[in-house]
This record gives C-alpha cells, sequence and structure tokens, in this order.
C-alpha cells in the first residue's frame, strides 16, 4: 500500500471516475436516491486493495455518497479508523455493508419491506 497515496491522487485514477460513475447510474450505492458526480460529490470507494490500478467496479470499488462513505463505511463500522489503522481491512461490518451495497437494488427493495413488513406484524402482535 505504500503507492496508494501516490495512486489515488493520480490521474489515472481520476479518469477511472466517469465510468465508475455512469455505471452507478450517478447514485450512491448504499443510499440510491442520493445523487453522485456532475456536480454532486462523490467518493470511489476501494472495498479491498487486491487490484490497484486494475479496479473493477463492484468487484473493487464501489460509488459512495460522503455520508455513507465517511460517515457510515470509514466511521460507524470501523470506530472512525482509516484502512491503514484497522487491524483488518475491510473487518466484518464493512464486509457485509459492501455486500449490501453490491446487492442490485430492486432485491434490496424486497428485502428491506419483507424486514419493515415482519417489524409491523411483530408490533401488532404486542398489541
Ligand atoms: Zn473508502
Amino acid at each position: 500500500m505504500s503507492n496508494y497515496s501516490e495512486y489515488i491522487t493520480s490521474s489515472e485514477w481520476r479518469s477511472k471516475h466517469k465510468d465508475f460513475l455512469r455505471r452507478s447510474h450517478h447514485r450512491c450505492s448504499m443510499f440510491p436516491w442520493v445523487k453522485c458526480g456532475r456536480g454532486s460529490r462523490y467518493n470511489c470507494h476501494h472495498m479491498n486493495y487486491r487490484n490497484l490500478g486494475n479496479e473493477k467496479l463492484w468487484r473493487d470499488v464501489i460509488v459512495l455518497s460522503p455520508f455513507a462513505h465517511s460517515f457510515i463505511i470509514h466511521g460507524v463500522l470501523s470506530g472512525f479508523r482509516r484502512p491503514k489503522q484497522q487491524k483488518q481491512y475491510p473487518n466484518t461490518p464493512q464486509k457485509i455493508a459492501h455486500l449490501w451495497c453490491c446487492t442490485p437494488v430492486l432485491i434490496r427493495a424486497f428485502m428491506t419491506s419483507l424486514m419493515l413488513s415482519f417489524l409491523l406484524a411483530l408490533f401488532l402482535s404486542n398489541e
């Protein structure tokens, strides 16, 4: 990871963003209702560093809104530690979040509605 900071500020890396953004439909992978790019701030987030320089979207990289990136992935889920400072990156909560981000939106919407109806049933049965 010694070349990481050099790479992440390079035009080579920057030039890949456009394609990542387009294929993410200019949406945050965690919160699809948040716009990314075209004037909105965003982060191209590395889920791992195995293919540095040869990243593929959904395998190594996802597009995230700054909130999902800084506050959720590198915040709450890692105790606000950078990957370098983590014993293991990604840790288990981050792996689960990555998986969630890479799951198609329709499947996530279905799973969310399933969870909500389960909670609603639970709530109503306690009345
Ligand atoms: Zn990141």
